[in-house]
Formats: C-alpha cells, sequence, structure tokens
C-alpha cells in the first residue's frame, strides 16, 4: 500500500511538473507593437501612478532614435552623452562578469540554458514581453535553475519616442506577462538600444523599475552584429576587452551586452563565455552582483528566490531551498558609475545574475498536490 502510494505520489509530481504554462495572447496586446493607452488595464495602472512632475523632454523621433543635435540641455541621454544619473552601469562585486541576456526567449534560448546549466552559471534575463506570452515555460525554466528576470519592455521600442503613458504600457504589460507566468513581480529593466534619459527614468521609477545599463562600448559584445561582423571578429574584439579588464584593477565588475534573441548570438554566447573563465573572471546575475536579496518587485505571488553567494567561474551558484533571502556579498554594495557608451545597439541589449531558487515551482507543486489529497 505504502508503496502504491508512494509510485501515485511520484506519477502525481511528475504530471505536474509535465504541465505548461499556460498563458491566453488574446488577452494581452499585439506581439511587437506599443500596447494603446486607452485599454482598461492601462487606464486602471495610470490611476496607480503619479506622473505629474516628469521632465517635459520633447519626444525622440526614430528606431533607434538620432541624438538630438542640438543637445536638449539636462535631458541624460545615456546613449548619447553618456550620462547615466542613477542607471546601474557596472556589477558592484569585483572581478565579475555581470551576465545578462536580452530580447528573449527565443526558440534559441534552451540551449544557452542548457551551456549555463552545465557550467553553472547563472545570468539575468532581460525578456521582452511579446516573447515572454509565447515561451512562458522557458522563463519557468529561467527562474528553476538560478536565473533572475527583468524587463526589456513588451515591443522594444526606443522609450525616449513614446509618451509617459506608453511607458507605463509598455512596463506593466511585461510585467503582468512574467507574473503570470511566474509568479515574480520584475524590478530591474535595461532600455531597449540603452535608450534612456531623465523622462524615461521619472516614469520607471514610478513603476519601482531600477535601470541596468551596460559598462560602456567596451563591454557590448556585437553579437547583434552578426552575420555583418563575423563571429571571429566578435570573439576576437571582445577578447582584447577582457584581456584590458583583466590587466585593470577589477575594482568593480561589468556588465556585458548579449542577447538571447536567436542562434546566432547564443551560438557565439557558448564561445564568449569561456574567454571569462579561463581569465578567472566570477560570473554573477544583476542580483548578484547588486548583492540584492529581494531582486523582484513587492506583489510576487511567488518566494523571492534566494541569492546565492558563490559566483566563482565554473563553481556552483544556485543554493536552492532556502526561505530567507541571504545577501552574502560577492562584492561591494552600491551601484556603479562608470560612464556608458555613445552608440546605440540597433537591435538588442541584456544582462545577468547569481540568484538561486527557493524552489518556487517545488512550493507549488506540493501545494498543489496538498490540493488534490485533500
Ligand atoms: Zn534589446
Amino acid at each position: 500500500m505504502v508503496k502504491f502510494l508512494a509510485s501515485s505520489f511520484t506519477v502525481l509530481l511528475l504530471t505536474i511538473a509535465a504541465v505548461k504554462a499556460q498563458i491566453n495572447p488574446a488577452l494581452y496586446p499585439k506581439i511587437n507593437e506599443v500596447p494603446p493607452v486607452t485599454s482598461p488595464e492601462v487606464v486602471a495602472w495610470l490611476k496607480e501612478i503619479d506622473l505629474t512632475g516628469a521632465p517635459t523632454i520633447e519626444l525622440h523621433v526614430g528606431a533607434p532614435p538620432a541624438c538630438p543635435n542640438p543637445p536638449i540641455a539636462n535631458e541624460c541621454y545615456w546613449t548619447c552623452d553618456g550620462c547615466a544619473a542613477d542607471d546601474i552601469t557596472a556589477c558592484a562585486a569585483p572581478n565579475t562578469w555581470g551576465l545578462t541576456f536580452d530580447d528573449g526567449p527565443s526558440t534559441a534560448t534552451p540551449t544557452l540554458l542548457d551551456y549555463l546549466k552545465t557550467n553553472k552559471l547563472s545570468a539575468s534575463f532581460f525578456v521582452i514581453g511579446s516573447n515572454a506570452i509565447q515561451y512562458p515555460d522557458t522563463l519557468k525554466r529561467e527562474v528553476t535553475e538560478g536565473h533572475h528576470l527583468a524587463s526589456h519592455t513588451w515591443s522594444h521600442h526606443a522609450l525616449t519616442t513614446l509618451t509617459n503613458e506608453q511607458i507605463v504600457a509598455e512596463m506593466k504589460w511585461t510585467e503582468k506577462a512574467v507574473l503570470e507566468a511566474t509568479g515574480l513581480r520584475l524590478k530591474y529593466m535595461r532600455p531597449p538600444y540603452g535608450d534612456i534619459n531623465n523622462r524615461v527614468r521619472f516614469v520607471l521609477k514610478k513603476l519601482g523599475y531600477i535601470p541596468v545599463d551596460w559598462t560602456g562600448d567596451a563591454f557590448d559584445t556585437n553579437d547583434w552584429r552578426i552575420p555583418t561582423m563575423t563571429e571571429a571578429q566578435v570573439i576576437d574584439t571582445f577578447s582584447k576587452s577582457l584581456d584590458t579588464y583583466v590587466a585593470s584593477d577589477k575594482a568593480k565588475g561589468f556588465y556585458c551586452l548579449e542577447h538571447d534573441v536567436s542562434s546566432l548570438t547564443v551560438n557565439v554566447a557558448l564561445k564568449l563565455l569561456p574567454l571569462g573563465i579561463t581569465r578567472k573572471i566570477n560570473f554573477a546575475s544583476v542580483a548578484g552582483c547588486e548583492s540584492d536579496a529581494q531582486p523582484y518587485q513587492a506583489g510576487s505571488t511567488a518566494p523571492m528566490p534566494t541569492l546565492s553567494a558563490g559566483t566563482s567561474a565554473g563553481q556552483p551558484t544556485a543554493t536552492k531551498g532556502g526561505a530567507t533571502p541571504s545577501a552574502s556579498a560577492t562584492g561591494v554594495a552600491g551601484n556603479g558609475t562608470v560612464n556608458g557608451p555613445t552608440i546605440v545597439d540597433p537591435k538588442n541589449k541584456s544582462g545577468a545574475s547569481s540568484i538561486a531558487v527557493s524552489g518556487v515551482f517545488a512550493a507549488a507543486a506540493a501545494a498543489a498536490v496538498a490540493l488534490i489529497l485533500a
């Protein structure tokens, strides 16, 4: 009898584990388009925040927009003048590669996840909401395997070209999609193309988001230039950037720009990451870099993942089962202040970290079992 119950229990768990995340796209805006601001959902979200006092900076034009000439005073436009305000632009942990991937999830993402799992590395995935509703199971897998999720907007439009209300719609629809898929409410974001100024920052702050840029041109892997730029050129260029970094004091780590948007970018990632491992650079997600034990916003319906301590290259970074976050630091507290780049990523941008999951889905499965058995 006990054996029968144990067997049935195992089958039940396997069945629950096999249940795919379901998101009904009909309940979301059109993919890859700026969501309308007149929908009941967006109207309700706009009522929750006060946008009065937002800087009155004119909207830019273009995809991505050209730099204004002459520059707009007090705009603090990162992609054009390197002004980062209080954006995070460097990994706070020394000698650490802040591992971030933008523009997913995609059909190429599982290959990257396999590699990260094999090498015991954790990353932050800056996901696009339009992709999130198409691949919710990939989001679940990312969380389950100790990665950190962050926002890269709904439709990947340059935010300085959008109204304040459109920015709210872009962020909140993405937040809703990831919350529905994983139970986690996003806290960090990366602006598409690194396109951010003080008006965008104002709106993001109202929504509780922390912008994460990348650590300047040298840490743009240029993976998005492939095949215009050959894979060999990308690897050679980035290898030299790593050599320069290794020769520095390495007091702070760096955030790279990488993408899990296609097999082209994922395949080159599998060749770039070993360059860091052989140089004995540690790896961490944004949560790991910033020692953030609460890497998601309040309102998450799943337990907060536990931040792991170890981020050494090739070493385990995921500690499972902890209910109470412990922010044992791998690095220095506080945000980076390194100046940003002066170029614009024509398609993508991203970031990564080392958090572990406190059995989010295991807990959900257990709850489901309890419900079924009751
Ligand atoms: Zn992007």
